[in-house]
């Protein structure tokens, strides 16, 4: 695809990519780097968008748009283990259940709003950092606000340095939530000072951190604890425009009986409705019902809302985000690219680990023969192949052909190879089937293909050079 958008021939791109060091074949996915050199090498212009943010608006776009209308903060709580976490959230959650949803049964989906005073927030509720840094791992940052829960009865915490550390690197405005109030034991301003010595400096200090004591047991501070959240959210100015696309993160999803793949997602732009066509990494769909935690069905989820989604065909991971396209076939199709580039991208990275396995251990002198089974389309090129490689011998090491024949790989071939150790399949205009694919995957044996004889010919004189032993 690159040779192709560059217009060159294949084997240019991949002679640039064998002189740095890099064996690539014209089946082998081009990471990030890789795609960066050759537009170094061949002075073009390269801009990487990632597949996933092919269809998605970004932060830029959404402060200038001018229909872009204020949005509900999104908040994550972390802090050290029993701290009090989950009691926030679920003190929280508590104190504003309208009258209505009192006594109704509450799922856990891994996100839910509130209102305070008019206002919504949500709190993604699947505590702990873990998945935090996951989300912000896939490039989904979706907190506008990170909560540290300090108990003030134990102070800081292995866990609360690394939580500070995260929370600083993420840029997002902190609030210190310093909980257990009601306890005796209690010493917040001890708290206080240790926050301070890692730079959370409180605001009653001179700082620019808000401390706000709370307990999770008695419901002290929470009303603080969100109005100190509502504040830190009119400076951020936190916009979307609700007539857009809508573009939301996926927090959990899993697989249920009887509804099939389900995703709890947070919007972040737009407004996502039943009936959508929606794209979500390699799965796909039509929006079939949303379900908010208290069960409701829901037909518009606004941005900064969350609810559980069915409709897809595939469980997506979460950090995955969820994209609405015009309909039906560019969903699929997306899905379908995406699908490809995954597949393209595990076969790379399986075809590379073990190719350096084998050079590994070439290097540590382990392997003096190579052996090889070799396929081609004509029988030229098999006994053209058959000889270059040969010839390829030193006094150290030889490449040792085990079998060789003109036609398909096949399951024989696999077969071949997985009885053999140290042993390479290598096609010449050939390929296998996705059945013989498939079975060579499962059975751990690499298939390498290559349409140029020279190609192949450096893949083996490479592996070969490593099994000299080094000379001084
Ligand atoms: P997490 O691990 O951070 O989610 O912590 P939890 O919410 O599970 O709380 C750990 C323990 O601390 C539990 O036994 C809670 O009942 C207790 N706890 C949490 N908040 C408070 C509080 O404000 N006051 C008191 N006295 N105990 C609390």
């Amino acid at each position: 695809e690159f040779a192709e958008a560059l217009n060159r021939p294949i084997s240019d791109i991949i002679k640039v990519l064998f002189d740095l060091g890099m064996m690539m074949t014209k089946n082998d996915f081009l990471g990030n780097d890789e795609i960066e050199i050759l537009s170094e090498e061949f002075e073009v212009e390269v801009t990487i968008i990632d597949p996933k943010d092919e269809f998605t608006h970004d932060e830029e776009d959404i402060e200038e748009d001018p229909d872009a209308t204020e949005r509900a903060p999104v908040i994550t709580i972390m802090g050290h283990v029993d701290h009090g976490k989950t009691s926030l959230l679920d003190a929280i959650r508590k104190a504003k259940v309208t009258d209505g949803e009192a006594g109704g049964i509450t799922q856990h989906i891994g996100a839910y709003t509130i209102e305070q005073h008019g206002k919504a927030i949500t709190f993604i509720d699947t505590p702990g950092h873990a998945a935090f840094s996951h989300m912000r791992q896939k490039g989904t940052d979706i907190t506008d606000i990170i909560i540290i829960v300090v108990a003030a009865d134990d102070g800081v915490k292995p866990q609360t340095l690394e939580v500070i550390k995260m929370a600083q690197e993420s840029g997002a405005p902190i609030i210190v939530a310093l909980n257990k109030m009601d306890k005796e034991t209690a010493q917040p301003d001890m708290v206080k000072g240790q926050m301070a010595e890692h730079g959370i400096s409180p605001v009653d200090w001179g700082g620019d951190i808000e401390f706000v004591p709370v307990s999770a047991k008695s419901g002290m501070g929470i009303d603080d604890l969100l109005e100190n959240i509502l504040t830190t959210a009119e400076i951020l100015e936190l916009k979307a425009n609700e007539n857009a696309l809508a573009k939301a993160a996926v927090i959990e999803s899993s697989l249920e009986k009887g509804r099939g793949p389900v995703a709890t997602v947070i919007v972040q732009n737009g407004t996502l409705r039943v009936g959508d066509y929606v794209v979500c990494g390699a799965a796909y769909g039509r929006v079939k019902a949303m379900m908010d935690e208290h069960n409701k069905q829901v037909k518009t989820l606004l941005p900064s809302h969350t609810a559980v989604i069915a409709g897809l065909n595939e469980v997506p991971a979460s950090g995955e985000v969820m994209t609405v396209m015009q309909n039906e076939k560019e969903a699929k199709e997306f899905a379908l690219k995406r699908h490809e580039y995954d597949r393209h991208k595990e076969l790379s990275i399986s075809t590379k680990s073990s190719l350096e396995d084998m050079t590994a251990m070439i290097a540590e002198g382990k392997l003096k023969s190579l052996k090889v089974v070799l396929k081609t389309d004509v029988h030229g090129t098999l006994e053209a192949i058959k000889s270059s490689i040969t010839a390829l011998r030193n006094d150290e090491v030889k490449v040792n052909i085990i079998s060789s024949g003109v036609g398909g790989i096949t399951e024989n071939d696999v077969e071949l190879v997985n009885n053999s150790e140290n042993c390479v399949l290598l096609g010449f205009n050939v390929r296998p089937t996705g059945a013989v694919k498939a079975s060579a995957k499962q059975k751990g044996v690499e298939i390498k293909t290559y349409s140029i004889i020279y190609q192949l010919i450096d893949d083996i004189t490479g592996m070969l050079t490593g099994m000299m032993s080094p000379k001084y």
